[in-house]
């Protein structure tokens, strides 16, 4: 069976991580998608999230209506500290229950049959990170990748993105940067499929700062997370 695994802050969750899904599912044949939403992301420790809590439960609202969408909670607080695999190094990661890629990937992988196949959803501008994850090439050997790339990135950007070590020679990525970030890129200790047609515009930050102007939300998020939102008065005092 295919299974997707979509990680990210989601706060809150968007049409953009819906339509990106939603389109993995179909390209793909994904029976099931597991939203996690991190507890607190090693890359943006720096501005606090909004409560663990509400992020899960906008999941829950938002994915309700999908067959194939599944909340988790493979990152909450208790999970994380709990079961993680790589050794705290800093005082901030000691303190905090930071939470790694790696790691939810291989407590999931310990729940799944053979001949399950995973694959990991990401999109294209956090996907240019990548080599900054912890155990970056160990992670994208662990399962396959679809990253939902975006008009204006192209192949070269996602190639030059890799781990050192992984990363083809540039010599050999210079001719990718006029071909559109599209189809199949398998190299040694690595499969991405780069999918195209998500085009959703919006960002979570943009949504906290309409939010935290009064604007209507509609247009950007599930009916039933904009009216949670409103009556859970999140986003008042919104960080951008
Ligand atoms: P923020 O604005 O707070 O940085 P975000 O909207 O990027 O948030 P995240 O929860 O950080 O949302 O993203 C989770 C994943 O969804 C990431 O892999 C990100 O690249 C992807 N993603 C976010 N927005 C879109 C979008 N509009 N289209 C496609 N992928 C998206």
């Amino acid at each position: 069976m295919n299974i997707g695994l979509f990680g990210g802050s989601f706060d809150p969750i968007h049409r953009g991580h819906l339509t990106l899904a939603q389109t993995a599912v179909s390209r793909y044949a994904l029976r099931q998608v597991l939203f996690v939403p991190a507890n607190i992301p090693p890359h943006k420790q720096k501005s606090p999230l909004t409560p663990y809590l509400h992020r899960y439960t906008m999941i829950a609202l938002a994915t309700q209506d999908e067959r194939t969408f599944t909340p988790s909670l493979l990152e909450a607080p208790e999970f994380a500290t709990t079961f993680s695999t790589t050794p705290a190094t800093s005082h901030a990661e000691k303190t905090a229950t930071a939470n790694y890629s790696i790691d939810t990937v291989r407590r999931l992988k310990r729940t799944l049959k053979k001949s399950d196949r995973l694959f990991f959803l990401i999109g294209i501008d956090a996907f240019r990170d990548i080599a900054k994850w912890r155990e970056s090439r160990a992670l994208l050997a662990e399962c396959e990748f679809i990253v939902a790339s975006r008009p204006g990135f192209s192949l070269r950007d996602v190639a030059e993105s890799l781990p050192e070590g992984l990363r083809p020679p540039s010599s050999v990525t210079r001719p990718f940067h006029k071909q559109p970030a599209a189809g199949d890129l398998v190299l040694p200790g690595l499969t991405l499929h780069l999918l195209e047609g998500v085009n959703q515009s919006v960002s979570a930050t943009t949504i906290r700062a309409a939010a935290a102007q009064g604007k209507p939300l509609g247009r950007w998020l599930d009916p039933k997370v904009a009216d949670y939102i409103k009556k859970q008065n999140l986003y008042r005092n919104a960080r951008t």
